[in-house]
């Protein structure tokens, strides 16, 4: 058995940067994939029109996600919701938080886990917090000296890729990321990237994922029907090994368990 745990704040968070990943494993018989979510969404944008209201929003994201990994077509083979507030899990103190991780992942064992950075990939406090209680969860696991939590992911976008959307999205007449302002991608630089998966055999799987989000799609997307533009974005996942230190010169990883066997 290969595990992948992925600790994230809000549901389609792992949609961008994850779902191919875990399409690329879904016929591997060893491969299990542990899902867990900080929030319910509750906090997030309705898309206008959208029949969902401020009390409904948390259930109707959690059927969404649900829904989103049902078209991917690979479950999770457990889904944890803690339940924290949307918008409020920076202020969860940091212990009780690394707790409700741990209480996951300790029985869990799994050989890889997948999180937030300090960069949080939008700035996004949520993001920020769930990742940080990750990584020191992901320490403890370490520090019990068993053969699990072999490697410690957290999703990125490289500073070129995201200068090259920006520019696209000019071009567009789309507004550009600005990595200063909260809620706005940013980059890191592309040689902390220590694992590039390439994803177009599935880009149908993650589209497919995406468009289930209904209440979100006008903040995923400029334009949730190109399909095309949508499969091409998803192309690539990348992410930095925040452990091990990855040695310098080394290619990027092609597959998150690349290198584990
Ligand atoms: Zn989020």
């Amino acid at each position: 058995m290969r595990t992948l745990a992925v600790v994230v704040a809000h549901p389609d968070d792992e949609a961008y940067g994850l779902a191919g990943t875990v399409a690329l494993h879904a016929d591997d018989p060893g491969f299990r994939f542990v899902l867990v979510h900080a929030t319910d969404g509750e906090g997030g944008d309705i898309r206008p029109g959208f029949p969902a209201t401020r009390e409904t929003l948390g259930a109707v994201r959690r059927a969404e996600d649900e829904a989103a990994w049902r078209a991917v077509g690979r479950p999770p083979d457990r889904h944890v919701w803690l339940g924290y507030p949307d918008g409020g899990v920076a202020d969860v103190p940091r212990e009780e938080l690394v707790e409700a991780v741990w209480a996951v992942l300790g029985p869990e064992q799994p050989d890889v886990v997948f999180t937030f950075g300090p960069d949080g990939v939008f700035g996004h406090p949520d993001h920020i917090a769930i990742g940080a209680a990750t990584d020191l969860a992901f320490a403890r696991g370490r520090s019990t000296g068993g053969p699990a939590f072999r490697r410690l992911l957290h999703g990125a976008v490289p500073e070129s890729v995201l200068t090259r959307w920006n520019e696209q999205r000019a071009a567009l007449g789309l507004f550009t990321w600005d990595p200063t302002r909260v809620f706005h991608m940013r980059g890191v630089p592309d040689e902390q990237i220590g694992v590039v998966v390439d994803c177009r055999p599935v880009a149908h799987r993650i589209v497919a994922g995406l468009r289930e989000h209904r209440s979100q799609h006008h903040v995923m997307s400029d334009d949730p029907d190109d399909v095309a533009r949508w499969q091409r974005v998803v192309s690539r996942e990348w992410h930095v090994v925040a452990w091990p230190a990855p040695e310098s010169g080394t290619p990027p990883l092609a597959d998150v368990f690349e290198g584990l066997d």
